[in-house]
């Protein structure tokens, strides 16, 4: 049978697949984070996905809790979206000039999110952290960005030092091929540590162009920001003239119809207090529907500051992409209040069901959630407040996920290869697939207690 048959058709061996890509692609995969290093073993390379469920090559069907990490807040493949990039296909690829779908999608962010009044659409959650922090240094004259410990900004040179995701799971402090010059411009601190802000503004505040943070942090595992830290942060960036960036890449449009800011902002306002507002947003995942968009987004004064219009220069071929833009205005206008209630339905089930069954194996553990957003920390972590930063988070004890994911797996459950990510689902899931998790779970808590 040929290595990569019809999707779905299975019968491919996937260790060949897997041996003939390393001879192709650095470790076989296009992006670390796909890469089985630190679980073992051989990555499933897929060939279809349908709602809940990923097909891979050798015809294995799994319940799928990465999502593509972030992207397929409806579940994959749903046939109004696949509809909606069919048809914007068959009308031409990529133009190179303006359409109305660009229009379309940057009112439909703005709606939902009306501090975002101008919008940029790029292509990569990367593209738009890094155009944040042009547009904060073109804007501010200043040089300096703080960043948190345990935050994921996407791979821009400034922003890898003690970064989560892949570089929290291969345990690097930050990246080779990042000058010290480049370095020297970022402060990372601890998150959550408002005092530690503190002490850096009082330091350096005249120098500090920015702040970027993660809106609710699911890139060192699920760490909650604490109640009044990003208001804090807002409090001390415009005390200084500096910029709040709120990365909203894998939280926007997930969480909730806007993101974390617009959750976070609805129970302040429930508790009688003002709430808060950053400068600028950075969307990707969901804005994209499963092709690639990403956005940044803020207010006319600052974003007008964007050539053509201001002199920070920003730019791509195929950013706005008509077929990507169709997929991500289609899967938006498809995530209504239904959808959001299903994925908190969900992701409240299988949190409670995996710490139950963590309990019965005798396993210490804890889970933590933010929204639709979880994940599980494994060992006696001592802290009582929860994990609540990057140092917390490196101290639980990362082997025994090894075991865990690799029951998942043979029991048919696809779980992010790394025990500093988000699980994440889909309001696909519905009760056979979430079933079929929960049947898994009280195994594989049992081989982590190993
Ligand atoms: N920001 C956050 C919070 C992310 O989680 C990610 C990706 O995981 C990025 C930025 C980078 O996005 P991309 O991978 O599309 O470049």
């Amino acid at each position: 049978a040929a290595l990569f048959g019809a999707p779905g058709a299975g019968g491919a061996d996937n260790h060949a697949a897997f041996v003939r890509a390393q001879a192709v692609l650095p470790g076989g995969v296009s992006s670390p984070v796909r890469a089985y290093g630190s679980v073992g073993g051989d990555p499933r390379f897929l060939a279809s996905a349908r709602g809940p469920y990923v097909t891979d090559v050798a015809g294995r069907e799994y319940v799928d809790l990465v999502c593509s990490w972030g992207p397929a807040l409806l579940g994959h493949a749903h046939p109004d979206v696949v509809a909606a990039v069919q048809e914007a296909a068959a009308r031409g690829l990529s133009f190179g000039a303006p359409t109305l779908g660009e229009v379309e999608l940057a009112e439909e962010i703005r709606r939902r999110v009306p501090a975002a009044e101008r919008v940029r659409l790029v292509s990569t959650g990367t593209e738009a952290t890094m155009t944040a922090i042009r547009l904060a240094r073109g804007v501010t004259g200043r040089d300096v960005v703080v960043k948190f410990a345990g935050c994921y900004h996407g791979h821009v040179d400034a922003l890898l030092a003690e970064a989560g995701s892949g570089v929290a799971t291969l345990a690097l402090p930050g990246s080779a091929g990042v000058t010290e010059a480049t370095a020297a411009e970022t402060l990372v601190l601890p998150y959550n540590d408002l005092a530690a802000v503190e002490a850096a503004f009082a330091e350096r505040g005249s120098e500090i162009a920015a702040v970027i943070t993660e809106a609710s942090p699911a890139n060192m595992g699920v760490v909650p920001p604490a109640e009044g830290f990003n208001e804090g942060l807002r409090r001390i960036t415009a005390a200084h003239g500096a910029l709040l960036v709120l990365d909203e890449v894998l939280t926007g449009f997930r969480v909730g119809p806007s993101g974390w800011w617009g959750l976070e902002n609805a129970a302040l306002r429930g508790q009688g207090a003002d709430g808060y507002t950053p400068d600028l947003f950075t969307f990707g995942k969901v804005v994209g529907g499963g092709m690639p968009v990403a956005a940044v987004g803020g207010p006319a004064t600052v974003m007008d500051q964007l050539a053509p219009l201001g002199p920070v220069y920003q730019a791509g071929t195929l950013s706005g992409n008509p077929v990507a833009v169709a997929a991500g205005l289609a899967t938006l206008r498809l995530a209504d209040d239904a959808v959001y209630a299903r994925v908190d339905e969900v992701a409240g089930v299988l949190s409670s069901a995996v710490g139950a069954a963590l309990d019965a194996a005798g396993l210490p553990h804890r889970v933590q959630r933010a929204g639709s957003l979880f994940s599980v920390f494994f060992g006696d972590l001592a802290a009582s407040a929860g994990v609540r930063d990057y140092a917390q988070a490196q101290a639980q004890e990362t082997f025994r996920y090894r075991a865990f994911f690799h029951a998942m797996l043979d029991a048919g459950v696809s779980l992010p290869p790394s025990v500093f990510e988000a699980w994440f689902v889909s309001a696909a899931h519905d009760d056979a697939a979430v079933t079929r998790i929960l049947d898994a779970f009280p195994a594989a808590a049992r081989a982590a207690a190993k």
